[in-house]
């Protein structure tokens, strides 16, 4: 077979040849502490793609002619560019700068996707629920909205009857998931204690495809981004906030390369650390030892390391850094499809980061995304040594308290 440069942009090439072997993305990648094979690694993988393009391209190509592509080895190439959360780690400590996050996804896209090889057999359903039911759960749109029933209070949905400032983009995993419906509930708790006019989309919120565009599926990623854009951009909010790092991420990272929001977007523990700090909300005083689980895509995708330590102090906790925390933080392996693909290994990788949490001493390892919170807590359960928590619900319950 062929390997298809043509689908790859100049940056793409640029990207792949770039890399010098030092090997530094190795020693941090969690994929790596777990399943060490030569394609495990972004190295690797980077090499394999820089000889497969020679064979097709450059001076020997040109003299003794193009060389066909080993199949088998090119469809292990994809297996690998799979068995990767695109966490980023090996962009941060890569001394060549190579953008690998964005390197990954376009990658998945161009060579496997494009090519009619994937997105993988798993994550099919997904993609097809997601285009069909506006979820990944094939759950109907008219049920999104349920978990207000169980709010002592009134919750405006669109369209809204008085006009709000913020809008709550709740996500797919707390609307729908009962073992993460508290984190909608307690966000939604907050911000109407510190007085915020805000409303939700209800039954008409789009999934934000976050899952799409990390498995490659970027048609369908532009399709829903556009009308989650337009509608969003109806409601007229000056600030979309959002509880799940992935959501947020989606919509403030790569919508204004797809469909562009009006609105700024935040993560909720960005505006409930303002409401605090203006005064707006009263944080309950707590004690006890915690630590704190940096998600990758709130962390080191989006440098938002310091509003979520200031309200874990200012609630009166003890925080306890693990010894890989903000942009150096493990993983928890639940991203970018591999958490369906490969079980195995995303729950390898979440007891792994529960080890680092034991090691601290703390009680309590607290995080802010559904999906870090869903893994790390079974691992932390099956350990036994620590509990897991949502900061926001944590807030919320020492509230009610
Ligand atoms: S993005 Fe994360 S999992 Fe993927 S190769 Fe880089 S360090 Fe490894
Ligand atoms: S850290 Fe960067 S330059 Fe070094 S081996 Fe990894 S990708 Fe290549």
């Amino acid at each position: 077979m062929r390997f298809p440069i043509e689908r790859l942009s100049t940056k793409n090439i640029l990207e792949i040849f770039a890399c010098t072997k030092c090997g530094e993305c190795t020693k941090y990648c969690f994929m790596c502490e777990i399943e060490f094979e030569k394609l495990s690694d972004p190295l690797g993988k980077l090499e394999l793609m820089r000889k497969m393009i020679s064979s097709q391209r450059g001076l020997r190509a040109r003299i003794f002619g193009k060389k066909e592509i080993d199949e088998t080895l090119y469809r292990d190439l994809m297996t690998h560019m799979y068995k990767c959360t695109i966490c980023g780690q090996c962009q941060v400590v890569c001394p060549a700068n190579i953008q690998t996050m964005e390197t990954w996804e376009e990658l998945r896209n161009a060579l496997f996707v494009e090519e009619g090889l994937a997105p993988m057999e798993v994550h099919r359903p997904f993609i097809t629920s997601i285009m069909d039911f506006n979820n990944p759960w094939q759950q109907s749109p008219g049920r999104r909205a349920r978990w207000t029933r169980r709010l002592k209070f009134d919750i405006q949905k669109y369209p809204f009857e008085s006009d709000v400032d913020v809008l709550f983009f709740v996500g797919c995993t707390a609307s729908y998931d009962a073992n993460i419906r508290g984190m909608a509930l307690s966000t939604a708790e907050l911000l109407h204690k510190a007085g915020v006019k805000f409303g939700i989309l209800g039954e008409r919120e789009i999934c934000c495809g976050s899952t799409l565009l990390r498995v490659g599926a970027k048609r369908e990623f532009r399709e829903i981004s556009e009308k989650n854009s337009r509608i969003l951009n109806e409601t007229n909010a000056d600030i979309i906030v959002t509880a799940c790092a992935g959501c947020f991420k989606t919509l403030r990272h790569d919508y204004p390369k797809f469909a562009p929001l009006d609105a700024e977007v935040v993560h909720a523990v960005q505006l409930i650390n303002e409401l605090s700090q203006d005064q707006k909300l009263q944080l309950p005083e707590t004690g006890g030892r915690v630590t704190y689980h940096d998600p990758c895509h709130l962390g080191r995708h989006s440098g938002v390391y310091e509003p979520q330590r200031e309200l874990i102090s200012a609630l009166g906790l003890e925080l306890v850094e693990m010894e890989r925390s903000k942009k150096m933080s493990r993983c928890c392996g639940a991203g970018a499809g591999v958490k369906s693909a490969f079980p195995d290994i995303s729950s390898k990788a979440s007891e792994n980061r529960v080890k680092d949490a034991i090691r601290t001493g703390a009680e309590l390892l607290l995080t802010s995304c559904p999906f870090c919170y869903q893994s790390l807590k079974l691992s932390s359960v099956k350990k036994g040594e620590i509990r897991t928590g949502d900061l926001l619900e944590f807030i919320a319950e020492n509230l009610k308290k």
